[in-house]
């Protein structure tokens, strides 16, 4: 069984992106600059952003975090982001979701300019991504792709279950993986809540690429032998071993379901790492966009 090593391979990404980054300064060209804006107190949230921003200070890129009170007003955080896209020492920015109940979020992905949409969640970059064209990847489904990538994980003509179908994660990697590129070539099955006899679809997956937000939701009935798993989520549970009171778990019942397949990621050290290293790649990639 290969262990699908997000916390290795991200490294092995940041490295690469740190040796980009060291040119362009021995160039004396602008390194790249990525904001994040964090709207409330969420702890989670605030976990996943100060990593992103811990991340780009290891690769030398400049990083600006921009943390906003939860009474934030949406034409308040609307103007912040007005601020961004005029703003040309920014290169990319992300706005951390999910954001307070009174804030439409559809709005404020309209209103991210597209060049520096490092998230890929404007609908320009979606439309680009269905149609293969040149955009910035959804940073998650993107650390997929990549992983499996440097893994070797044969895609081309596979049968491949995402379970989930949300716009971050699900859907972006149901197009991804049917694409006609490597990986990809994929015959995709999305599946959703409203899906019937799920397990007899999983049963059948030669790749199972789970997010759907429930803890250790896919067991060992329903992988077959020699599957490929990949584990989307991220949960906290109560743990009184640990020091901080709770343990990280994902979407798959890990213990019961690693044995039977050909290669899985772990949580934690799996596809959340991934996300990071995916971001800071569309980082770079957005400088050449701006400048
Ligand atoms: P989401 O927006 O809540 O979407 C969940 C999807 O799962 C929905 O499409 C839902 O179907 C489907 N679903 C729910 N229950 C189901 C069931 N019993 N059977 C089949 N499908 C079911 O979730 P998300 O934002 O995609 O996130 C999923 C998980 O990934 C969460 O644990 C999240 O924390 C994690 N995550 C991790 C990363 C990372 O970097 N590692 C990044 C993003 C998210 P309907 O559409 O029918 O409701």
């Amino acid at each position: 069984m290969i262990l699908l090593d997000g916390k290795a391979t991200s490294n092995s990404i940041k490295e690469e992106i740190a040796a980009e980054v060291e040119k362009l300064k021995q160039q004396g060209k602008k390194v790249p600059h990525l904001a994040a804006v964090l709207v409330g107190e969420d702890g989670a949230s605030q976990t996943y952003v100060n990593s992103k921003v811990k991340s780009c200070e290891r690769v030398g890129f400049d990083s600006t975090l921009i943390k906003l009170p939860a009474s934030t007003s949406e034409e308040e955080l609307l103007k912040t982001i007005d601020d961004l896209n005029n703003n040309d020492n920014i290169d990319g920015y992300i706005v951390q979701l999910p954001l307070p109940d009174h804030i439409d979020e559809n709005k404020v992905t309209l209103a991210v300019a597209p060049g520096k949409d490092v998230d890929g969640f404007h609908p320009e970059n979606v439309g680009r991504m269905s149609l293969g064209l040149p955009t910035f990847l959804p940073a998650t489904p993107n650390g997929i792709m990549e992983m499996l990538g440097r893994y070797n994980i044969e895609t081309s003509g596979k049968n491949c279950v995402v379970i989930g179908r949300s716009n971050i994660v699900g859907t972006p990697m149901s197009i991804l993986m049917s694409r006609n590129t490597n990986p990809g070539n994929a015959t995709v099955t999305l599946v959703h809540s409203r899906t019937k006899n799920l397990a007899e679809i999983t049963r059948r997956a030669d790749i199972i690429i789970v997010a759907l937000g429930k803890p250790k939701f896919l067991t060992a009935d329903m992988v077959g032998e020699g599957t490929v798993v990949v584990d989307v989520g991220i949960h906290r549970i109560e743990d009184s071993t640990k020091k901080s009171g709770f343990r990280l778990v994902g979407d798959v019942d890990y213990e019961n379901v690693a044995p039977k397949c050909s290669a899985i990621s772990p949580v934690p050290g799996g596809v959340g790492p991934m996300t990071i290293a995916s971001l800071l790649q569309n980082t770079l990639k957005a400088i050449s966009l701006q400048h």
